[in-house]
């Protein structure tokens, strides 16, 4: 019995030792295993923080990047704002001679050059250089459809200080702007928007396509009030070349405007940059009414030839 307890205990130990041994050999191998995965975890953890460290510095410059182009806006708002300043005190120096033409206290006339229904890609860039040669703002009754497209010569009339003004956005005199009241806000409303979303400017001085007996022809006398209340002065012409009338020599175009100017003091001449032969005609337009006394300006709301 002594024997068969020793031998059981011995046994026992063996057993005890074997589980100790396999225990061990699994914690080894655990251990082994643990540390691999440390490292690895280890590794992993680097290479997160240097990518934290590059996204942290791509921050950082993308946040320098957002506050230069603030300032870059605020910058260039403050050059708008200058502009604009400096057009309204330009008008106001206008205006200042306009009351004394009226007044017959200055012995000058003043005419007011207007361009209508552009931009023409053809020709209203040379339209611009003749004005920029001689020196002359002017103003350009514009409308959208034509425009569209055509960014840096739109640009381009307002940027050299001409008087842009709203000739609705389509221009469709016989079936489309008359057809109603609404068609014809709506069109109006549609060149507003186009001026401003492209020039960041928004023009009070509108010219009826076809003037203000077409439109009263379709329309009744209540559209001239509805331009009223849109916020917009309107004016006609007292002055053309005809261009938009009959095709004519340039000579002829220059004759009806510098041979008809009678004794008007204050002139609105209608013409249409898409004329070839008015363009032509123009310096010699441009010369003549200098002879005559006239001081060459564009229109500006405030104008007595603005009807509001
Ligand atoms: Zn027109």
């Amino acid at each position: 019995m002594a024997e068969t307890d020793s031998r059981t205990s011995g046994i026992a130990e063996r057993l005890i030792a074997l589980f100790l041994c396999a225990g061990l050999t699994a914690c080894g191998a655990y251990l082994v295993k643990a540390s691999g995965e440390k490292a690895e975890t280890l590794t992993s953890i680097h290479s997160l923080e240097e990518e934290k460290e590059q996204l942290s510095k791509e921050i950082d410059e993308t946040l320098a990047l957002v506050k230069e182009t603030e300032s870059k806006i605020t910058e260039i708002n403050s050059l708008d704002e200058t502009i604009k300043a400096q057009r309204d005190e330009y008008y106001a120096a206008c205006k200042a001679l306009e009351d004394a033409v009226n007044a017959g206290t200055s012995d000058h006339k003043i005419a007011y050059l207007t361009f209508d229904d552009g931009p023409y890609v053809k020709t209203t860039g040379k339209y611009l250089d003749v004005l920029k040669e001689k020196d002359v703002l002017a103003t350009f009754f514009q409308m959208g459809r034509t425009a569209e497209g055509h960014d840096e010569l739109y640009h381009r009339v307002y940027e050299e200080g001409h008087t842009i003004a709203n000739h609705t956005y389509s221009h469709t005199i016989r079936n489309g702007i008359y057809r109603n009241m609404d068609s014809f806000v709506n069109d109006v409303i549609k060149n507003r928007e186009f001026i401003e979303e492209k020039l960041g400017y928004t023009t009070n001085i509108l010219r009826f396509p076809g003037g203000s007996g077409t439109a009263v022809s379709r329309l009744g006398r209540g559209i001239k009030q509805k331009v009223n209340e849109l916020g917009y002065g309107w004016v006609d012409w007292n002055s053309a070349t005809g261009d938009g009338l009959e095709l004519l020599s340039p000579a002829q175009y220059r004759d009806n405007v510098l041979k008809k100017t009678g004794n008007t003091k204050i002139l609105v001449v209608l013409m249409h940059d898409y004329s070839a032969n008015t363009l032509a005609a123009l310096p010699e337009i441009i010369d003549g009414l200098r002879q005559q006394g006239y001081v060459l300006l564009p229109l500006f709301y405030d104008s007595c030839m603005i009807n509001k």
